[in-house]
């Protein structure tokens, strides 16, 4: 059995190697998971959210010691890295405070003496977690599925393992029953046989589309549930009526941050033809003047891609889309130095059928498009397999409004960069995935919504 080796993708050197462990140590996890679940689903909110406050507590205490692993192992700027960390304790905060209330029993009046819906937990959930957001990818899920009085086991990506212990030692320290959330440091392809332990009732991936559709169509022979939050190719909509200025500032965030690699990042702007040329040009300067540099150093913009092989594909990605005739206005060159960095790229004047339009860019890469009116920009956006986020940048906000809702994405936001917020819904439609994280909707995701009738 291979050992997790870790690349520093900054320097391209090895930086740790973790043990994997076997199918049956895994299922040991699961047993011992299933084990706790017995007793934690019957502690009162009050004692789980003790412990889940603690949680947040120590993330807070460790924040630049977990930043500095995550910026070590997958490249994120550091300051990033840090604002993951307290978003990591402010989701764990939200629903220790909130996870009674969001589960209350509702009472429907009926002719019943007494009917309600009650919500109750239901056993050992697996994640199946990506690299880009190592931290917080897995408290969003965590929290809400801990606060429910389910248990919880990670199969984390293989490049970020040093996050994945920090945070399975991080619920130890505060206090977690042991098997109350467990990572297990597996082989992506011993998956399947973790899906079909009888101990996992249920299962939450976030990654890639291929991944996804693996996971779901194993946990589908299983008849286990699944919530899928898989990629995307967000359309930012760019009205003629935009401060170019304020646009272009959010474009070249949205297109950088995280080194380029969000699901929810703004990939293809769809630009109205009166201020295409404009935005073009003020984008272009800005995304040239970015600092690509040492995820380290604090005042980089933007760090190198999570791995090599990312970055490659990535970069073949933008051949092919030149090759099909989209025009590269910046980038576009592998830099001669070490690690998996790739400069900010502006491909301009795509069209439906070029690769990067239809599929999305998950790196520094922007996709131009131009649109003729309001009607064509919609169409251009929803011209996509994707469906998670959306964005409209205008002076404008009813118009905004007005194109938010024809927008065919999990979340459409006006002059804002698209966020996960804890208060509010988040996930996809079309290839972006089902089911919902955050909220109402994330915490009753892995619950058995169940009737009771007193007649
Ligand atoms: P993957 O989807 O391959 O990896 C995400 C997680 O799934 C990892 O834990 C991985 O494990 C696991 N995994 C991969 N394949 C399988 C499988 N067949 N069965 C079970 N588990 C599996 O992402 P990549 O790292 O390869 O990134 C590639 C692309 O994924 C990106 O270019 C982007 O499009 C998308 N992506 C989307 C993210 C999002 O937030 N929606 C986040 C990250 C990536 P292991 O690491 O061991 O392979």
């Amino acid at each position: 059995m291979e050992n997790t080796i870790i690349i520093n993708p900054a320097t391209g050197e090895k930086v740790a190697e973790y043990d994997r462990i076997t199918i049956n140590e895994a299922k040991e996890k699961i047993s011992q998971a299933n084990k706790t679940y017995t007793g934690w689903k019957l502690k009162s909110f009050k004692e789980r959210s003790a412990f889940m406050h603690k949680l947040a507590d120590i993330l807070d205490e460790n924040k630049e010691e977990y930043a500095q692993l995550a910026t070590q192992e997958m490249g994120k700027v550091i300051g990033q890295s840090r604002k993951e960390i307290e978003k990591c304790a402010l989701v764990c905060r939200y629903y220790a405070d909130n996870a009674e209330a969001l589960l209350t029993d509702e009472i429907v009046k009926t002719e019943a003496t007494k009917s309600y819906v009650t919500f109750q937990p239901i056993g050992v959930v697996l994640a199946v977690m990506p690299w880009n957001f190592p931290f917080y990818q897995v408290i969003r899920f965590a929290a809400p599925a801990l606060m429910a009085g389910n248990t919880a086991v990670l199969k984390h990506a293989s490049n970020v393992q040093g996050c994945a212990l920090a945070l399975e030692q991080a619920f130890e320290k505060a206090g977690f029953p042991e098997g109350a959330f467990s990572n297990l440091n597996i082989d992506s392809k011993l998956v399947e046989q973790v899906i079909e332990d009888k101990n996992i009732v249920a299962i939450t991936l976030t990654g890639s589309d291929p991944a996804g559709r693996s996971v779901a169509s194993i946990a589908g022979k299983n008849l286990k549930k699944t919530v899928m939050e898989l990629g995307g190719s967000d359309a930012y909509v760019v009205l003629d009526d935009v401060d170019l200025e304020k646009a272009t500032d959010l474009a070249t965030l949205g297109r950088l941050q995280n080194n380029g690699q969000t699901c929810i990042a703004a990939k293809r702007f769809v630009v109205l033809e009166a201020i295409y040329d404009d935005f073009l040009a003020l984008f272009t300067k800005k995304m040239k003047a970015a600092k690509m540099g040492e995820p380290t150093n604090e005042d980089t913009y933007y760090g190198p891609m999570a791995r090599k092989d990312l970055r490659d594909e990535l970069h073949e990605q933008v051949l092919k889309t030149v090759g099909q005739g989209g025009k590269l206005v910046l980038g576009g060159e592998i830099p001669n130095q070490k690690g998996a960095y790739y400069p900010a790229t502006i491909l301009a004047d795509l069209k439906p059928g070029m690769e990067g339009f239809d599929n999305e860019l998950f790196g520094p890469v922007a996709s131009v498009i131009r649109a003729k009116d309001d009607d064509d920009a919609i169409a251009l956006a929803n011209n996509s397999q994707y469906g998670l986020g959306s964005g409209v940048l205008t002076s404008n906000n009813e118009r905004g409004e007005k194109i938010a809702l024809q927008l065919e994405a999990g979340s459409s936001f006006v002059n804002k960069l698209v966020v996960s917020d804890p208060r509010l819904p988040f996930g996809g439609v079309k290839n972006s995935g089902y089911g919902r994280e955050l909220a109402a909707y994330g915490i009753r995701e892995f619950v058995n919504t169940k009737t009771i009738w007193i007649d």
